[in-house]
């Protein structure tokens, strides 16, 4: 692999970022960060954005009496707030109401009109809707999809009944494509549990679907037919290209394009893992090598919602903890993938037991000996504790080709454990009278641990991990240092005067 492209889902601005925004973006935040220790800077992208379109956008403006573009720009101006405060190091920030996406909708959909499918017929035509829409999800809906007569997401939402010309895309004829690419792999659809969902959905039949809506005005114009809208998911599932250049065939189109991950919640993964590629294969497009849906969470056993006054502001997770320990608490609660619960009351709990007690007292402890026996010199030593560093990485690198955040992030905290068994085994208090040799070796092992670790948590924690480097005395940012070389054994030079410094998380 030489390049990196990872995707959030556009969120849209119907809401302000709460935490469930929040999880995805620190995710694909993980993620971009270890590749450009991996890669280097320049070659990952990562893109996140929001979607500004649609109906249910009109009628949220409207409620609190602004034009839609005003409310959208209020809304996307929080998001971007949020991802700031969490320290999101994304690259780009599409945002579809800008000129730059709209003009690469038009042409996306030009080209679709244009477009031959597998055949021999075009893979749009003008046709007749005639059916329910759901303003919640704008989404249509068939019976099938509705219970008692309501949308599972949005029970107090009632389906519109439709009637109107639109354009159609002829997904059924990608059926048997689909169906194959995912199966073998070509497309990958992760975790398998949501593999089968798919391929379940596939082969109970696609129907061709609307991709332009009549009587909407906020929204992009169908280029060839203006009384029509392009239809918001379609416009929105653009945006993956859009930001790249697709229009213009720009260079960072041609270097970033397929996208190797494309993140979401397991609701959007019909649009994400059927639509989107068929309407890339319909273009003649690659497709994205992972489509990756995480599950839904709820806080202390119920789902999250506003009736019920349960939702956590990400900001406030900020403002009480710290931007690092705010992406800590939040991607350390379950498995990436599965459905969890969030136990708002464990967040001090978790807070003080990994990162106070954890990684800032490990960190504090062995640099306070050091400047205690050794006036902060790193000793003169080879590294020789147990502690498999080759082991460690290897463990590491195959969790984020699989996307497995949270297990990694055990491993860095079982390194933290294992460095505080050490100390407790190895006594180095008591060394300091006994065995010099011993205490020098006992410590600059740790040292060394303690290096590999500021390696190993930036990712997840951007700030400890420099701020690690400064009080070992390493000058290069993390960013900017030759990862495969920094990762041996090793690399910690002695002599070096390192400094205990300030605490790294106060306890709560
Ligand atoms: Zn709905």
């Amino acid at each position: 692999m030489s390049k990196y492209y990872v995707t959030t889902p556009i969120y849209y601005v119907n809401d302000k970022p709460h935490i469930g925004h929040a999880y995805t973006t620190i995710a694909a935040d993980v993620l971009a960060r270890y590749y450009r220790q991996k890669l280097g800077p320049e070659n990952v992208w990562f893109l996140t954005g929001t979607d500004e379109h649609g109906v249910k956008i009109a009628q949220a403006a409207e409620k609190f009496e602004k034009k839609p573009q005003e409310y959208a720009d209020d809304i996307s101006a929080s998001f971007q707030f949020a991802w700031d405060q969490l320290n999101i190091s994304n690259n780009d920030f599409i945002r579809t109401t800008e000129k730059r996406h709209e003009e690469n909708v038009e042409f996306f959909v030009s080209k679709l009109k244009e477009a031959i499918g597998p055949d021999g017929q075009p893979v749009i035509y003008k046709g007749n809707y005639e059916g329910l829409y759901c303003y919640g999800c704008e989404a249509y809906k068939t019976e099938s999809d509705l219970v008692d007569g309501k949308c599972l997401d949005h029970p107090n939402i009632e389906p519109a009944y439709l009637k109107e010309e639109n354009w159609f895309f002829r997904l059924s004829v990608f059926t048997d494509h689909l169906k194959e690419i995912i199966e073998r792999g070509d497309f990958i659809v992760a975790p398998e549990s949501r593999k089968n969902e798919v391929l379940r959905f596939i082969e109970d039949g696609l129907d061709d679907i609307a991709i332009s809506r009549a009587n909407v005005d906020w929204g992009v114009k169908v280029p060839f037919d203006k009384d029509q809208t392009v239809y918001v998911w379609v416009d929105a599932l653009i945006n993956y290209v859009s930001a790249l250049g697709y229009k213009g065939n720009d260079d960072k189109f041609k270097t970033f394009w397929p996208a190797n991950v494309q993140l979401l919640a397991k609701d959007i993964l019909k649009f994400h893992a059927i639509i989107w590629p068929a309407m890339l294969l319909a273009n003649g497009l690659e497709l994205p090598q992972v489509c990756f849906a995480h599950g839904y969470f709820t806080i202390d056993g119920q789902k999250m919602s506003k009736t019920i006054g349960n939702v956590i502001d990400p900001n406030q997770l900020v403002d009480e903890f710290g931007t690092d320990a705010a992406r800590y608490l939040i991607l350390a609660q379950y498995p990436f993938g599965h459905d969890g619960d969030i136990k708002a009351d464990d967040f001090v709990i978790k807070y003080n037991a990994d990162l106070a007690n954890g990684i800032g007292n490990l960190v504090s402890r062995v640099l306070g000996m050091t400047e205690k026996y050794f006036e902060g010199q790193v000793p003169k030593m080879k590294y020789s504790a147990d502690f498999d560093v080759k082991a460690f990485w290897a463990q590491l690198d195959r969790g984020y080709s699989e996307l497995k955040l949270y297990e990694n992030l055990k491993a860095i905290i079982n390194l933290v454990s294992w460095c505080d068994n050490y100390i407790d085994q190895t006594k180095p208090w008591e060394l300091s009278k006994s065995d010099n040799d011993k205490l020098q070796q006992v410590l600059y092992n740790l040292i060394e641990l303690i290096r590999h670790l500021a390696l190993a948590i930036y990712p997840y924690l951007p700030e400890t991990a420099e701020k690690i480097n400064i009080k070992l005395n390493i000058n290069e940012t993390i960013n900017s240092i030759k990862f495969d070389k920094s990762r041996e054994i090793g690399g910690m030079k002695s002599g070096v005067k390192i400094e205990k410094g300030e605490g790294l998380f106060a306890r709560k």
